[in-house]
């Protein structure tokens, strides 16, 4: 199953488009596509029956954020080894976490302002919680999951390192958290814990791998940091990004205004934000 947020709206999206959860089930599910997430095994169930009549086309302009509000937003620095090698250091032995705050997030086409030079691009695999979990161990860790989207964990670079470390800072300044096109849900994926995912400037490949080589997968992450706190319904993880990024390149390299920043993951979809200059 997909489900995307269109003009702020939940949908089902299926091969003919995009069905009106609202609509189509006479009200019984709202409207809301963060909402969702607290009825989800509900939902999934009443999704099965639902018939492909009335689907419209999606605009891909109208895709907002899968799940626009999460209360809890995690994200994992160095879960790739080769991105922990470009950036000379060792992998962490426990996930290195940060959060992004939630007014970063924005929809997968949307453009994105960047607020200096320093601007850089991590294509990432989200988990969104589907059931909370709280002490779960790693057996267990993809039943806790709604579904999985797209992601990019902007992050502005000279922010991020200040201070002695402010990730979660860095990579929350507005638009850095696109997400999208939709959320799909692990059964609609071959094998959940291997798909390629890459990103691209102007066309240009920056970023390639697979989420096979995530040091820890969803569901190590799932336990990880649910032995420490719940993960609640419609909570997020940006689960780290491979090697590729700007600024350990020589010499660095930054976003600039006018690019387009595209990302990819297999079986789940892509998206493409415009980075645009700050109203002066
Ligand atoms: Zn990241």
């Amino acid at each position: 199953m997909r489900i995307a947020n269109i003009s702020g709206r939940l949908t089902l999206v299926g091969d003919e488009g995009g069905v009106d959860v609202e609509t189509a089930s006479a009200g019984r599910f709202g409207p809301d596509p963060q909402a969702v997430y607290e009825q989800w095994q509900a939902f999934r169930e009443w999704a099965e029956s639902v018939p492909s009549h009335g689907a419209a086309p999606i605009d891909d302009n109208a895709l907002g954020a899968p799940a626009p509000r999460p209360a809890q937003v995690f994200a994992i620095g160095l879960n790739y080894r080769d991105h922990a090698a470009e950036a000379g250091l060792d992998v962490p032995a426990s996930p290195a976490t940060f959060t992004k705050f939630p007014t970063c997030l924005t929809g997968p086409f949307a453009d994105v302002v960047l607020p200096s030079e320093y601007a850089d691009w991590e294509v990432e695999l989200v988990a969104v919680i589907g059931i909370r979990a709280y002490r779960v161990g790693a057996s267990r860790g993809w039943d806790h999951v709604a579904g999985v989207t797209v992601g990019q964990d902007l992050s502005e670079r000279v922010v991020q390192m200040a201070s002695g470390g402010q990730f979660s800072l860095g990579k929350s300044f507005p638009g850095y958290g696109p997400t999208g096109p939709w959320l799909v849900t692990p059964d609609e994926l071959a094998d959940p814990d291997d798909l390629e995912l890459g990103c691209r400037v102007d066309g240009h490949e920056v970023q390639k791998s697979r989420t096979s080589q995530l040091v820890f997968g969803v569901p190590e992450l799932i336990a990880r940091l649910s032995a420490v706190l719940p993960l609640l319904p419609g909570d997020l993880i940006f689960t780290g990004t491979p090697a590729g990024i700007g600024a350990t390149r020589q010499p660095p390299q930054f976003l600039r205004p006018g690019q387009i920043l595209s990302s990819h993951i297999e079986g789940v979809g892509a998206m493409a934000n415009r980075l645009i200059a700050p109203p002066t």
